[in-house]
């Protein structure tokens, strides 16, 4: 499942081809096929992330939500008209026929959610999830009273979109290495400074991914010279898909945790 950077940066990327214009919308697969007729011609008013959510405002109310999921996937094509169809797209959405800015289409393949919306379900749906490190208007304090009162592992409130949306497996293990906190350990025994330390973490790693495009949160400090290709999975980061500890030498231990995978070091994180 892509983590938070990757929607706010597709949100980002989308909004400037496709926001303020009258799109064309349609499922050529045909499983969308009534969504898409309830928002096509209308005005793309505005595209916002909410942790792994999307939701797409249009003029006349209707909000499309879209979850990516495991598998699915998007494709922006700018500068050429709507090309044929590969694959099953569930969604397309084409600028370019109502005005005479240059043309650009974006088809959806595969997601686990894609339905349009009332604005009201939309707010059911962000009441659900705890605050977005990425949004300007997150609430750090919510996340720290959350984690405050769980006997669950951080580890694991760390995957739970209803306490920080947006983290997935990549992340979790990052920002607990950098904060050096095992994620086994609960999230109530956790002191102040270290709840602050994962928000802050969190917040600065994601904005850096969002930046890069990928998550690289290892320091070339720790590794020497950055190599010029690009790096491989368990190479740009500290704990994840690691063997050996970057920073210690020791090994790093792998377990399950909120049913996923987790990494971490015995000796840095202890
Ligand atoms: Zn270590």
């Amino acid at each position: 499942v892509p983590e938070g950077h990757t929607i706010h940066r597709i949100a980002r990327d989308q909004g400037r081809v496709l926001t303020r214009r009258r799109l064309d919308v349609t499922s050529p697969q045909g499983r969308f096929a009534a969504g898409a007729a309830l928002i096509d011609r209308e005005r793309l008013e505005r595209i916002e992330a909410y942790g792994k959510h999307l939701f797409y405002g249009f003029a006349g109310g209707h909000v499309l939500h879209v979850h990516l999921g495991l598998f699915g996937v998007f494709g922006l094509h700018k500068g050429a008209g709507p090309l044929d169809p590969v694959g099953a797209v569930r969604l397309r959405m084409v600028a370019g026929r109502h005005d005479g800015r240059p043309p650009a289409t974006v088809d959806l393949r595969g997601p686990t959610a894609c339905a349009v919306l009332t604005p009201d379900e939309r707010m059911a749906i962000v009441g659900r999830l705890g605050p977005d490190p990425l949004r300007s208007d997150a609430d750090p304090e919510r996340f720290s009273a959350a984690v405050a009162r769980t006997a669950r592992a951080i580890g694991a409130v760390l995957l739970d979109q209803s306490v920080i949306a947006g983290i997935g497996n990549v992340y979790r293990a990052e920002i607990l290495f950098a904060c050096r906190i095992d994620p086994r350990r609960s999230g109530r025994d956790l002191s102040g400074v270290e709840v602050r330390c994962v928000w802050d973490t969190a917040s600065a790693m994601l904005h850096k991914g969002v930046k890069d495009g990928r998550i690289v949160t290892i320091d070339g400090g720790d590794v020497g010279p950055a190599p010029a290709r690009r790096p491989r999975r368990g190479e740009a980061t500290y704990a994840y898909h690691r063997d050996v500890c970057v920073r210690c030498g020791s090994a790093i231990e792998r377990y399950e945790l909120g049913a996923r995978t987790c990494w971490s070091c015995p000796v840095c994180q202890s």
